[in-house]
């Protein structure tokens, strides 16, 4: 019955993840899986989660029963609020909704089953270069046609503000636009806030739909209303949209999967029915959601001592990227490495996208052990004190034989 069934492409960042486990280099480098390290190059259990679960192993009167279809209410009701801030004027209005789902991917999945499905929306537009997953996740939930807009100009290092609003402008009416909220995913780079005014004109002015991504909040500047801004403009101008939450990154809690999908619409009366309708959704698709990481990320979000605490941790992680970026500029600009090295001081978040082409990719991988996507991404996170004079060394050569 399977003799028919052909091998599916490998995904790259976990074939790579699995080549730098398998390489037995003492000096080897990750810079492939977004994930936080330490400046010892260790994952990090924010201390306010683990307090939280000691506080939750020890609470006998906490059980194992279903959560509701829609999750942990506390989770998803703090974590609109943290999206959308409490001046919100659809939060006020009550407009504004949140569905706890299987972390940013799960809540993507959610919101792009209800556009297809209910909505009746069949065209995605996503940035190029994006997240490796949105075509997959997108196309899997019912839509007929994922298009890019143009994002990345390499010649320049930059936002291709003007491919962008092109490619948007050329978009046909009712599709949805894939937007990364802050922090953008391969890029680390942005639109300004005066771009995000004219993008957002432009999505009014063509019948588009503003989709969010926002797997980072807290990650790109320290600051959550900060890297809240571009959600909460839309938000303030009054657009119907959606948003897909990720707690993996800003909590540390990748596998626990917590996350959240957020709907603004112009009209209180449609979020019961909206609500109603992913009930359906997610009652056919896993039923109901896990409460674990729920539990952690709601009662944290709901005490402002312990937000106060985690957003700590935010800092720390946030600045500790931020001093790995000047360190590796610092170093290829003395080395007077060919090249311009300013974006990787300018880009934020978690990612560099350092203009590394294949062959110099490909060098840093066989030769130096140092492992890092195709499209010359970097995770910052993978660097740390003991490794960034090697990986600058490494990629001065690369570059330079
Ligand atoms: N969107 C973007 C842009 C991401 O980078 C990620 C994480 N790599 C996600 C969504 C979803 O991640 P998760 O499902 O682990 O929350």
């Amino acid at each position: 019955k399977f003799a028919f069934v052909e091998s599916a492409p490998p995904i790259e960042v976990f074939a790579l993840n699995k080549a730098y486990l398998d390489d037995t280099f003492p000096q080897k480098v990750n810079l492939g899986v977004g994930a936080y390290r330490t400046d010892e190059g260790k994952p990090w259990v924010l201390p306010v989660v683990r307090q939280m679960e000691q506080q939750l192993a020890a609470d006998e009167t906490l059980n194992k029963e279903y959560l509701p279809v829609l999750g942990f209410e506390p989770l998803a009701s703090a974590a609109t609020r943290m999206l959308l801030g409490s001046d919100s004027p659809s939060l006020k209005e009550g407009r504004a909704t949140g569905i706890q789902c299987l972390s940013g991917t799960g809540a993507l999945r959610v919101g792009a089953e209800f556009l297809a499905h209910i909505g009746k929306h069949t065209v995605v537009y996503s940035s190029n270069p994006t997240w490796g997953n949105h075509s997959l996740v997108f196309l899997s939930a019912g839509f007929s046609t994922y298009k890019s807009y143009r994002y990345w100009d390499a010649a320049k290092k930059a936002l291709d503000f003007d491919g962008l609003m092109e490619d948007l402008r050329n978009a046909p009416a009712n599709s949805v636009i894939l937007l990364h909220a802050c922090a953008h995913n391969p890029t680390g780079v942005d639109p300004t806030q005066d771009q995000w005014k004219q993008i957002a004109d432009l999505i009014e002015e063509r019948g588009l739909f503003p989709f969010f991504d926002s797997a980072y909040q807290g990650f790109a500047s320290g600051d959550l209303d900060r890297d809240a801004w571009a959600v909460r403009y839309f938000d303030s101008r009054g657009f119907e949209m959606v948003c897909a939450q990720s707690f993996a990154k800003n909590f540390g809690l990748y596998n626990e999967r917590v996350g959240n999908l957020t709907f603004v619409a112009k009209d209180r009366a449609v979020i019961e029915p909206v609500r109603s309708q992913i009930t359906l959704l997610v009652r056919a698709n896993y039923s109901n959601p896990p409460n674990h990481g729920a539990r952690i990320v709601g009662t944290v979000l709901n005490n402002p001592a312990l937000t106060e605490q985690w957003k700590g941790h935010i800092k720390t992680m946030a600045d500790r990227i931020i001093s790995m970026r000047h360190g590796l500029r610092e170093r290829l600009e003395k080395m007077e490495t060919p090249g311009t090295w300013n974006h990787i001081t300018d880009q934020i978040g978690m990612f560099s996208f350092t203009g590394l082409g294949p062959l110099a990719v490909d060098k840093l991988i066989a030769e130096h052990h140092i492992y890092l996507l195709k499209g010359g991404r970097i995770n910052m996170c993978g660097l740390n004190t003991g490794n960034i004079d090697y990986v600058a060394k490494c990629i001065h050569e690369v570059v330079t034989t």
